[in-house]
């Protein structure tokens, strides 16, 4: 028997794990559940987890790919058989994570700078900044139509939004 807290999905926080399923689904996180802490092999997974060899393979190369996974081959002198031995750095998932959530903060930051600074028009086919507008006399010069002026508030509200649920979020993963 393999005690819990060694399982390499046990003990993760709600969004590591979500993360995890988006990754490699449901049949993934089925074949990762039973997976120890430690060396393995494919084929001690797929035992484990009561699934194809292929599909555990899909899974590891999913992994491997997100950097989560990672193996080490061993040589049998006799048979000159190779062995896998895959390990599993569930830290890794947390800081792609974040890295993930730091790229989306800075462009939701950059957006909202340049909504908070410029003031915005629109006609049927393009937004563009005040400046723009009245260089073109307020008419476009695309769909005919007159620029007129956007109240940009609820965007910038919407934006700061955004930013809040991913600080919150990040927050979420460094707790778990
Ligand atoms: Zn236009």
């Amino acid at each position: 028997m393999i005690a819990k807290e060694s399982q390499v999905l046990e003990g993760g926080n709600f969004l590591v794990k979500e993360y995890f399923r988006k990754m490699i689904g449901e049949e993934g996180m089925k074949i990762m559940e039973n997976v120890p802490a430690g060396e393995i092999t494919d084929e001690e997974i797929a035992r484990l987890s009561d699934t194809k060899l292929s599909s555990v393979r899909k899974v590891l190369y999913t992994l491997y790919e997100n950097r989560i996974a990672e193996y080490r081959t061993e040589r049998d002198d006799n048979s000159g058989w190779i062995t896998y031995l895959w390990r599993f750095n569930r830290d890794n998932v947390k800081k792609i994570m974040e890295e993930e959530a730091e790229v989306n903060l800075n462009e939701l930051n950059r957006q909202l700078e340049e909504e908070r600074k410029g003031v915005f028009y629109q006609c049927n086919c393009q937004r563009i900044l005040f400046e723009e507008a009245a260089a073109k006399n307020f008419c476009c010069d695309e769909c005919g139509s007159n620029f007129e002026y956007i109240d940009n508030g609820s965007l910038i509200k919407e934006l700061e939004e955004q930013v809040e649920v991913i600080a919150k979020w990040m927050k979420g993963i460094k707790k778990g």
